[in-house]
């Protein structure tokens, strides 16, 4: 049976506030296991105390976009200096705003190593390094599972992910997405449809959202929750957490999104959850 392991779950930069320690303070990464090969969607501050593991070698990290707080984890993944260890970089190739030229995955991580900005430079890294370029609904076959990508809205574009395993188990992740795109919201509920586990932006609260807030890419509770019920899933669970949200106001959002849609949980750092019908 899959599992997903929630490491880190907010949204934006890290907080170390013992107010918020509840659900927890790192940026966004959470991490899938089935087989032999092990993946990890994004590579925020949640990624940081992952050493080489003794029982995997395999390592592929799908990024939603290359946003500081999705990726900031991935100069510290210690697989990448440790021989024999195989990283593999999945994302989107985007436009950069200050160099001629475009950005990858692999990009994602080395334009933050090096001098002056970073102890280590790339002939540190020991692991096999590669990355592979996807598009929006590309899908990716692994070991015991296969991820499908899909577009959200969200400045300078994201990705979506679908994880369908091989047991006929969905897990799907959504966030940096702000509704709002009628094709894009017609397709995504689409592809989560069904699904057994909906990891979904909820960033803001309604108030929120309807102060300042529309443009920024993200979603409220009330429309994650909405989703949740007209797509059927199993079951909900909200993330990528305000970092100005203590553990109460989340609370209080996990509350108001069950009203809608009654097997709702707010993503907490450290959980881990199994995939099942
Ligand atoms: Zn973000
Ligand atoms: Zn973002």
């Amino acid at each position: 049976m899959a599992t997903i392991t929630f490491r880190g779950v907010r949204g934006s930069y890290p907080v170390a506030d013992p107010r918020m320690a509840g659900y927890g303070g790192n940026t966004t990464c959470v991490q899938v296991d089935t087989g032999r090969e092990r993946v990890y969607i994004d590579a925020g501050s949640g990624m940081m105390p992952l050493d080489a593991a003794k029982d995997r070698d395999m390592h592929h990290v799908f990024l939603t976009h290359y946003h500081w707080d999705h990726i900031m984890g991935l100069p510290y993944f210690g697989p990448l200096y440790a021989a024999g260890q195989r990283v593999t970089l999945y994302g989107e190739r985007k436009p950069c705003a200050r160099e001629n030229g475009m950005a990858g995955p692999r990009d994602a991580l080395l334009k933050q190593l090096g001098a002056p900005y970073f102890p280590l430079d790339v002939p540190n890294i020991k692991a096999k390094l590669e990355e592979r370029v996807i598009a929006p609904y590309e899908a990716v076959p692994l070991d015991g599972m296969t991820m499908v990508a899909m577009r959200l809205r969200h400045p300078q574009q994201s990705l979506g992910y679908v994880a369908v395993f091989d047991d006929g188990t969905r897990a799907a992740f959504v966030w940096d997405h702000e509704y709002g795109d009628r094709e894009i919201d017609d397709t995504l509920e689409q592809m989560v449809r069904g699904a057994d586990v909906l990891v979904m932006d909820a960033t803001y609260t309604v108030p929120e959202y309807d102060s300042g807030r529309k443009g920024w890419g993200h979603c409220t509770n009330v429309y994650a929750a909405t989703l949740a019920a007209r797509a059927g899933v199993g079951k909900l669970v909200l993330t990528h957490h305000d970092p100005r949200h203590t553990d109460g106001d989340i609370d209080e959002m996990v509350w108001e999104a069950q009203k809608i849609f009654r097997n709702t949980t707010g993503a907490r750092e450290g959980v881990v959850m199994s995939v099942r019908r």
